[in-house]
């Protein structure tokens, strides 16, 4: 630790993101403190502030080797605490109810809670003697110099009765307090201009219930997905938790809302494209209540085009963009972005909020372009279908068909969509040949006479971390 960029810092929300930013700047601050509203020591359950904790995450294959980048030893870390860990590609995945073949990535996927992934990286962030945890308390906004376009800290008031605004100084105040950030209406409010948000109306929900499983499903698979398409718009993941228990969440977009009454909730399991899910479940223990998030829509906030922005602030993770989460990207982009973070502290200093802003819109660019042209195949969703998108889509569902023919087909796919490899690895010419070969007659759904007993399967050996 050199602590060379300056005395203190402070990290505005501690979630996934706020804390992998806080592991980063305990590098390069002398003393770093993470607020928020939540007391999160020790927690392994969903909380209050992140209340998306009882649906299902999945870890893109890319976020899992950047986590393992920024800690070190993380994969080891959740196995050794017996969470269950395969490669990506031993995720049943149907597409448009047909099971895709199985591909080796090389690539690990947890079976875990979120608040449990969660916990783990914090458990990481609490043993950094540098780091402080000023937990029970609202933000209130940053605090900027009089006369001045620097942020020097960030007022606070902690939850107990009586208690009175406080101010904390700091160097740099770095906001990741997700979807509901107060910078842009804090930013207008002293005076800068409001920054552009960009939306996809897709009102999405999850509905998900944790189970205890009579019967093994899953046969070594980590999980059994049927993604939604425009054919078939009810969607699943169902994730094993190790030992006989499972998560279930299931999603439906355009307002068509999972219920949360048990019985609506198993016929809706019912109503999927394939039967896997509700055969597993019908019988199952049920450890909880099933519980509902809505989601609106995508959202990106484009702080580098704003022409002014004060000095010392930065804006990170959802607080930037949060993304349709049937996709999985949110703690993946966090973290890519809090590479970027650390990238510039190790030049020596803390990024300009216009450079960090340009550069974590350049990792943005991808995943956005996939989640918010992937829902413009959806008819229910709003929106411009530029020929692009058009063409992408038809590509797109073309693509899934052959994959169901084709592993090296699946495995291409999935390191794309695990933002491992750009999109342009599923547009040279030999593999676009390829799927529109492999396209032409996909394996039968699990309905049809002739439908195969399971997808082609890759081997379950353990694997390491890659
Ligand atoms: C249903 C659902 C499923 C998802 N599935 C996936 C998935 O499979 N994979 C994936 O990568 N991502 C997924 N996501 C997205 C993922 O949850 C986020 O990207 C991830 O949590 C990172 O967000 P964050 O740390 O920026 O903000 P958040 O997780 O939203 O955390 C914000 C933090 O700030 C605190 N806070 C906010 N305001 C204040 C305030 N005024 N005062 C004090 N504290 C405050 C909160 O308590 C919280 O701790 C999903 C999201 C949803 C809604």
């Amino acid at each position: 630790m050199s602590h060379h960029v300056g005395a203190q810092a402070v990290v505005l929300g501690g979630s996934i993101a706020g804390l992998l930013t806080a592991h980063v700047l305990a590098e390069a601050y002398e003393h770093v403190v993470i607020v928020d509203r939540d007391e999160t020591d020790g927690a392994r359950d969903a909380r209050r502030g992140v209340p998306q904790g009882r649906h299902a995450h999945g870890l893109l294959a890319r976020g899992q080797q950047v986590l393992e980048e920024l800690l070190p030893g993380f994969a080891d870390e959740l196995i050794g605490a017996g969470i269950p860990a395969t490669d990506v590609g031993r995720m049943r995945w149907y597409f448009n109810g047909r099971p895709a073949r199985q591909a080796r990535t090389g690539t690990l996927v947890f079976g875990v809670m979120r608040p449990v992934l969660e916990h783990h990286v914090r458990m990481r962030v609490r043993a950094l003697p540098n780091v402080e945890f000023v937990e029970g308390t609202d933000i209130l906004s940053p605090v900027l110099a009089p006369e001045s376009d620097r942020v020097i800290g960030v007022r606070v008031r902690r939850r107990t009765p009586g208690s009175v605004e406080e101010t904390i100084e700091a160097e740099l105040v770095v906001d990741a307090t997700g979807r509901g950030s107060r910078t842009p209406a804090w930013l207008e409010s002293v005076g800068y201009p409001r920054v552009r948000e960009e939306q996809v109306k897709i009102d999405l929900f999850y509905t998900s219930r944790r189970y205890r499983l009579r019967a093994d499903p899953f046969h070594g698979d980590q999980s059994i997905n049927p993604v939604a398409s425009p054919a078939h718009p009810r969607g699943a993941f169902f994730h094993t938790l190790g030992g006989d228990e499972a998560l279930l969440s299931l999603t439906g977009i355009g307002g068509d809302r999972p219920p949360t009454d048990p019985e609506g909730f198993l016929a809706y399991a019912r109503s999927l494209p394939v039967p896997d899910v509700y055969e597993a479940i019908r019988d199952a223990e049920p450890l909880d209540d099933p519980v509902a998030f809505r989601f609106p829509a995508s959202v990106r906030r484009r702080y580098e085009s704003l022409t002014g922005f004060p000095e010392g602030l930065l804006v990170l993770g959802d607080a930037v963009c949060s993304f349709n989460p049937v996709y999985g990207q949110g703690m993946t982009v966090a973290s890519m972005e809090v590479l970027a973070l650390r990238r510039h502290l190790r030049q020596g200093s803390a990024p300009a909020p216009r450079a960090f802003f340009a550069e974590i819109a350049r990792i943005i660019d991808v995943p956005w372009d996939i989640a918010a042209g992937g829902d413009l195949a959806f008819p229910s969703v709003e929106g411009e279908r530029t020929a692009k998108v058009r063409i992408s889509n038809a590509y797109l569902a073309r693509l899934q068909a052959a994959a169901t023919r084709d592993a090296g087909i699946t495995g291409t796919f999935l390191r794309v969509a695990g933002l491992v490899e750009p999109p342009q690895a599923l547009m040279r010419p030999a593999f676009m040949l390829r799927v529109l070969w492999k396209s032409r007659r996909p394996a039968p759904s699990p309905g049809e006479a002739s439908a195969p007993a399971a997808p082609g399967r890759v081997p379950s050996e353990p694997l390491r971390p890659s």
